[in-house]
């Protein structure tokens, strides 16, 4: 079997696997970065890209460029199950934006590449080579052929079905932190710019969402965890149904639906293990970070890529790719992430009833100090430069 060896390799070139090998290439790396599809490619999301990814962009300088690709949005509008309607703005403009992911994957991969990042696509990976209790690198199906890709370091950025995480066994998937979550677009949708989030008696704790997108695209989608899918309806069926009831389905009842509706996985952080082994570490969604509740996962993504880059730097110079060093990776992961995946699932759980969540916004709506509160806890670590 042919051998190709490299220091550090990255599976998968989402949105953590690429921010990884450009923040690697600020490391003094050369970081190979393989992904099994051709880009541009298709990734179902909800599209939003929050203030915490563009926090990141900005410090990348990747940042001016969404802004050309991107449609800017102002914050979120929040309903509860009686119709009560609640708009949580953002603290700052320029800083979140919707971009369809076939779009913004392709600019942030061309990004890194652009800093010399070497990037093969279609390449399967399908296993890892262990050796003497260390991962040394991928099995690989590159044009046809099957190789060896040897490293020093391998980085499992391959997503929420993560073969990487699978092989390290480290691949939990527990039903009340797993989210089936779907998604469609619609065109012609008249809509203000604000995120919207609609919590569904039918769908709780999960919720329908409208993020509107350039050219009057709208993204619209939703999703609940594994434990509460309720057999014999299917997400797009909900969907449906939603779309004809709910006063704000309105707006695209009659409107084309483009494209098919696509179902994804969604690996909560309230499961997230350790990621790592000797010589391996899971990012984003392969390492199970996507908040509980809202969703998001392309912020933690970008932001765990930066955390494995960190903590390769120091296995390389202290020549350690035992878990002495790279154990560092969950310790800085749970300071940023541990509290806060812990009072959002705790919210996630609250949030099973109509009546809860009815209260909780109108908790918000009624008391201005109560709603500063939750604006800024919704916008944590959210960039906050100014346009
Ligand atoms: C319907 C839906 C809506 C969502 N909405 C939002 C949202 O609005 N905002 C937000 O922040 N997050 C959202 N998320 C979560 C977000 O999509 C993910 O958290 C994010 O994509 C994680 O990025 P990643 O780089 O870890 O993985 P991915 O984006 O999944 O990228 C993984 C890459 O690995 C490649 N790959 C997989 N297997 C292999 C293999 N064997 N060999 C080689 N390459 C491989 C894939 O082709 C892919 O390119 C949503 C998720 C869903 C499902």
């Amino acid at each position: 079997m042919k051998t190709i060896e490299r220091d550090v390799i990255i599976v998968g070139a989402g949105p953590g696997g690429s921010s990884c090998s450009a923040y690697m290439k600020r490391q003094g790396f050369d970081p190979l970065l393989l992904d099994k599809d051709v880009f541009p490619r298709e990734k179902p999301c909800g599209d939003c890209q929050s203030g915490v990814t563009t926090k990141l962009l900005a410090e990348l300088g990747w940042l001016e460029g969404l802004r050309e690709i991107g449609f800017e949005n102002y914050g979120i509008t929040m309903t509860s199950p009686d119709y009560t309607k609640l708009v949580v703005e953002a603290p700052n403009r320029g800083t979140r934006y919707d971009t369809p992911r076939r779009i913004y994957d392709h600019y942030c991969v061309k990004r890194a590449v652009a800093e010399g990042v070497e990037f093969r696509e279609n390449v399967w990976v399908y296993d890892v080579i262990w050796e003497d209790g260390k991962v040394c690198g991928v099995k690989a199906k590159v044009d046809g052929e099957y190789v060896q890709i040897r490293s020093r370091m391998v980085i499992g950025a391959d997503g929420s079905h993560s073969i990487i995480a699978k092989k390290i066994k480290m691949f939990p998937d527990n039903d009340n932190d797993v989210a089936v979550v779907g998604r469609c677009y619609y065109a012609d949708v008249d809509m203000e710019p604000f995120n919207e989030i609609h919590f569904d008696k039918d769908v709780l704790p999960g919720y329908v969402w409208l993020f509107p997108e350039k050219d009057k695209l709208c993204n619209v989608g939703l999703g609940f965890n594994r434990d509460l899918y309720k057999e014999g309806k299917t997400l797009e069926e909900y969907l449906d149904s939603w779309i004809e009831t709910s006063p704000f389905g309105e707006k695209l009842r009659g409107k084309r639906r483009i494209g098919e509706f696509r179902g994804w996985r969604i690996p909560s952080g309230s499961q997230a293990m350790a990621n790592v082994v000797p010589g391996c570490i899971l990012i984003g969604d392969a390492g199970s970070m996507v908040m509980p509740l809202t969703g998001e996962g392309i912020g933690p993504a970008m932001v765990t890529g930066k955390l494995a880059s960190e903590v390769t730097r120091e296995a390389f110079d202290e020549n350690d790719f035992s878990l002495n060093v790279l154990s560092r990776y969950p310790e800085r992961r749970d300071k940023i992430y541990g509290p806060k995946y812990q009072s959002i699932k705790a919210m996630e759980n609250a949030f099973a009833s109509a009546e809860a969540v009815d209260g909780f916004v109108h908790k918000i709506a009624d008391n201005p100090e109560v709603k500063a509160g939750f604006q800024k806890q919704w916008y944590y670590e959210s960039y906050e430069g100014k346009e």
